[in-house]
């Protein structure tokens, strides 16, 4: 590992002023450092300064609270700091947001989300080995392939068509994604962004997955309430892995007929994957109606396009959204 500087940032604004004006060649933002840890462990990442944000905030994350507007919409706001204990335990969006409750305390362990905060967790990067292996010059560092292609793919892509084939890894991101997430942001010429234009896809820039510039650090996230929402990832253990696909619904219902739902997927393509058939095949179904839910459900595969190894995901998709769709309905899922 070479040596690097660690800057403490008293606020968001002074660790954006040391990534832009620090002097440093590759100063990297550090949140709970689960992730970027990782890259310099792994000898991915040589940054010459670590700028921790953790005590932006003043060394406590601000606590998770629902906002009303004038109209009534209610809005929940999180610190870029808080962790994804303190979301998967938070009562407020057990209530209103159980979608992102869920897809929080679905991740890692115990020990993990004590620590990872929920930007971080947006931003981390893919779990890809080729992409993790310094052994490999992958697409994403300036390589001239996707090692995936020919390679070990089993955990890779169905959806996206490459050239790089990463899922991305993030639960909070689907979740996000079906609540109207939006990232607040500071250091730069804009003062938020949806949640639905921080990721790309590898053609709009293969080495990075999200939109953020230089300098620009999130501070907090907003979301809708979505008190009929689920999710539901399917992993080989339950406990220290990631997922293996994962599903993000919120439902409007009508009795026990969906009026309306929004459907993501995720750990299937480089980024949260929203799926818009399946969510109009649900308009109407009955929650009850079990041969109807399959159906609606089955349509999240349309247009995937699996590799050598990953068509196992085909199966496991539909059955993880029915399953979300049962979560957001209040159903028990075994
Ligand atoms: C064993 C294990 C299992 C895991 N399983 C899962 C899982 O099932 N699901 C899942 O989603 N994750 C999983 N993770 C990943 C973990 O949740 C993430 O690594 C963690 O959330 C990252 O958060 P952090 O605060 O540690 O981020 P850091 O490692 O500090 O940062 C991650 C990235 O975010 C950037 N960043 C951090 N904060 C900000 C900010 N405020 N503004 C701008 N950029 C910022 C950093 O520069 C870096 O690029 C697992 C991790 C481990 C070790």
């Amino acid at each position: 590992m070479n040596q690097f500087t660690i800057a403490q940032a008293k606020s968001y604004e002074e660790a954006s002023s040391i990534v832009k004006t620090g002097g440093f060649s590759l100063p990297i933002l550090k949140a709970g450092g689960m992730d970027v840890v990782d890259h310099l462990k792994e000898g991915i990442w040589e940054p010459d300064a670590l700028v921790d944000v953790l005590k932006a905030e003043g060394g406590a994350a601000a606590p998770i609270q629902e906002h009303r507007d004038t109209t009534g919409k209610a809005t929940i706001r999180l610190s870029a700091l808080n962790t994804l204990a303190e979301i998967s335990t938070s009562t407020l969006l057990d209530g209103r947001c159980p979608v992102l409750a869920q897809a929080a305390g679905s991740a890692a362990t115990p020990q993990v989300r004590n620590v990872a905060t929920a930007a971080g967790n947006l931003l981390q990067r893919p779990r890809c080995w080729y992409y993790r292996s310094k052994d490999f010059d992958c697409l994403k560092k300036g390589g001239d392939r996707c090692y995936a292609v020919k390679g070990i793919n089993n955990y890779h892509a169905i959806f996206g068509d490459g050239p790089c084939h990463i899922v991305h890894p993030s639960n909070l991101a689907p979740a996000l994604m079906i609540t109207g997430g939006t990232i607040h942001l500071t250091g730069g010429n804009r003062d938020s962004l949806a949640i639905a234009d921080l990721f790309h896809m590898p053609e709009r820039g293969i080495r990075d997955e999200h939109n953020l510039l230089a300098g620009e650090v999130v501070t907090s996230i907003t979301l809708n309430a979505a008190p009929n929402s689920g999710f539901y990832a399917v992993k080989e253990k339950q406990s220290f892995d990631w997922p293996l696909v994962m599903a993000a619904v919120s439902l409007e219902l009508d009795g026990d007929r969906i009026k309306s739902a929004q459907v993501c997927a995720g750990a299937v393509a480089p980024m949260p994957w929203m799926l818009p058939s399946v969510a109009a095949a649900l308009r109407g179904v009955s929650i009850n109606d079990e041969d109807s839910l399959k159906k609606a459900c089955a349509r999240a595969t349309d247009g995937a396009a699996p590799m050598s190894n990953n068509s196992y995901k085909l199966k496991l998709l539909p059955v993880a959204i029915r399953r979300a769709v049962l979560k957001a309905a209040g159903k028990e899922v075994g």
